[in-house]
């Protein structure tokens, strides 16, 4: 079987399963969706924010990028995919939660700590200066720690940089200020299958298991 057969042999399952086991809820969600949460998760194929959080359809609206990060406000022309969505999810959904997902062996994170920011690729290195200030205060914390070990304080680092950038969005401040918005930060361990909280006032991570 091609990958591409074993894909469409998997909608069949789940077609047959999930879609005929959930008749209600999909006839539901044809009148549209009305997700409380928007996650903000790396494009790596080992986090699946739905998987992770045993979530099913319409329960999260999920934006995947390279390394997770969400850049700071801007009102400059370009294609903005993120603000674009963070946007939709806060302003015409209304989520009252956004959690920005990060992970463990991030292999965006991997090359930022390995070259800084190498302009060797088209696309990566520039998306990745979004997370330089994560890069530097690690380097500076950390000075003789190994590269493993760095690597994984840079990508707690850039969660709590992602959040802060989210604060930069004038429509997240207001909700925030309001009450009507929370901001979570949370990264999944691989190696230890363990997934940890982002603590504003002590700026650890902390295990919710
Ligand atoms: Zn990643």
């Amino acid at each position: 079987m091609t990958n591409i057969e074993r894909l469409k042999a998997g909608f069949k399952v789940f077609r047959e399963d999930y879609y005929s086991g959930h008749r209600h809820q999909f006839e539901d969600l044809k009148q549209g969706q009305r997700p409380r949460v928007m996650i903000i998760s790396c494009s790596d194929s080992r986090v699946d924010p739905a998987i992770l959080t045993n979530s099913g359809p319409g329960e999260i609206f999920t934006v995947r990028n390279v390394a997770n990060l969400v850049p700071p406000y801007e009102e400059t022309g370009g294609y903005h995919g993120v603000s674009a969505a963070l946007e939709f999810a806060v302003c015409n959904l209304q989520v009252s939660n956004i959690i920005v997902l990060g992970h463990s062996q991030c292999g965006g994170i991997g090359a930022l700590m390995a070259d800084g920011v190498s302009g060797r690729d088209k696309f990566i290195s520039n998306w990745m200066t979004i997370a330089e200030p994560a890069r530097r205060q690690v380097n500076a914390e950390l000075p003789s720690a190994d590269i493993a070990t760095r690597c994984r304080a840079a990508e707690r680092a850039a969660v709590a940089l992602s959040l802060d950038n989210l604060r930069t969005f004038p429509f997240v401040a207001e909700r925030l200020l309001s009450g009507e918005l929370t901001l979570h930060g949370w990264y999944f361990d691989l190696e230890n299958g363990d997934l940890l909280e982002y603590q504003p006032e002590t700026a650890m991570f902390q295990s919710i298991v």
